[in-house]
This record gives structure tokens, sequence and C-alpha cells, in this order.
């Protein structure tokens, strides 16, 4: 399993260490500790994935 890690400059997700946009350095995707703040983001990264998947689809 690959680990996606984050940029909060871009509000962007990636696989690499360092964020592919603005060079800064990228934290984990996925925090240990939930937060209301976490929850809203988990659930945009499935609006996103939702919206791709039936972009594909149509
Ligand atoms: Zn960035």
């Amino acid at each position: 399993m690959r680990l996606m890690k984050y940029c909060p400059r871009c509000d962007i997700y990636t696989l690499e260490d360092r964020c592919p946009k603005c060079g800064g350095k990228t934290v984990s995707a996925h925090p240990p500790k939930f937060s209301p703040e976490d929850k809203y983001g988990e659930y945009r990264r499935k609006a996103k994935l939702r919206d791709m998947h039936d972009r594909n689809n149509s």
C-alpha cells in the first residue's frame, strides 16, 4: 500500500515526499488522529474521486 502525501500549501495530494508543484515538503494524508477538519478533507477527497469516476463513465 502506497501512502498518500498532502501539500497543505497547494491543497493537493501526491505520492512524493516533496510537492511537485511548489517543491515544499508534504505531510502524511493519513493522520493518526481524527479531527473535524480531517473529516472534511476525507469527504472532499472522496467527492473528487467520485467526480472523476463519473466523468470516465459518461
Ligand atoms: Zn505544494
